[in-house]
């Protein structure tokens, strides 16, 4: 099991979720496969320890573990293994970077057809 970054993320990608990750398992893809996106993150889950540290730090609510990935997003599970071995980084977040406020993350989850 780990965790997976869902397209909650896609471009929104604030980069909360790296500062807390303590394995920095939680990449940006820098290679050229147009089959992975570089608008949002993704979580190699042959690295992640599955500490949860990451999910209450996500303001866009955009991380689930495994098993708990809502049906709507469960081919981000397959997304996420495609960083594995990779060309990647792990970004830093920009402070002056904005948190989204309620009525964006809930137009967000809209957006996907999402519904907690
Ligand atoms: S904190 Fe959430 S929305 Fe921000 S980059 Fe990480 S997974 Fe994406
Ligand atoms: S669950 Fe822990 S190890 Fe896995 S991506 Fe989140 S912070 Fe990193």
């Amino acid at each position: 099991m780990a965790y997976v970054i869902t397209k909650l993320c896609l471009n929104c990608k604030d980069i909360a979720c790296t500062q807390v990750c303590p394995v920095d398992c939680i990449y940006e893809y820098k290679g050229d496969d147009p089959s992975i996106p570089k608008e949002m993150l993704l979580i190699d889950p042959d690295e992640c320890i599955d500490c949860n540290a990451c999910v209450p730090e996500c303001p866009w609510e955009a991380i689930f573990e495994e098993s708990e990935v809502p049906d709507i997003f469960k081919d981000d599970i397959e997304l996420n293994a495609r960083i594995v071995g990779k060309e990647r980084f792990v970004p830093k977040r920009n402070p002056d970077d904005p948190i989204p406020t309620p009525e964006q993350i809930a137009a967000n989850k809209e957006k996907w057809g999402y519904k907690p």
